[in-house]
């Protein structure tokens, strides 16, 4: 189950430390978010934000998973309705 980054809008103050400390210029901005494609899950960006604008989540448990990798008892509903 990959772990993934993730920036709060609201807790944000726009330092870009974590722009500076990211390995893999996963995060972009203003405004600033995290590239999910790009992170590694490092929690070097985290660790280095001082406002603990930036948390982890189970990409396993979100519905922001491109469907790579292994799946199991996963439900997925895809709406083609458009
Ligand atoms: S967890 Fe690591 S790879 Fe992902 S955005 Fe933060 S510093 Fe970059
Ligand atoms: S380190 Fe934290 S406060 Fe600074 S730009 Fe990144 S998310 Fe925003």
């Amino acid at each position: 189950m990959p772990i993934k980054y993730r920036i709060s809008e609201d807790d944000c103050i726009g330092c870009e430390a974590c722009i500076a400390v990211c390995p893999y210029e996963a995060i972009t901005g203003p405004p600033f978010v995290v590239n999910a494609a790009l992170c590694d899950g490092c929690g070097v960006c985290a660790e280095e934000c001082g406002t603990g604008a930036i948390s982890s989540y189970d990409t396993g448990s979100e519905n922001e998973s491109f469907g790579s990798g292994p799946t199991m008892g996963i439900g997925i509903t895809l709406k083609n309705g458009g």
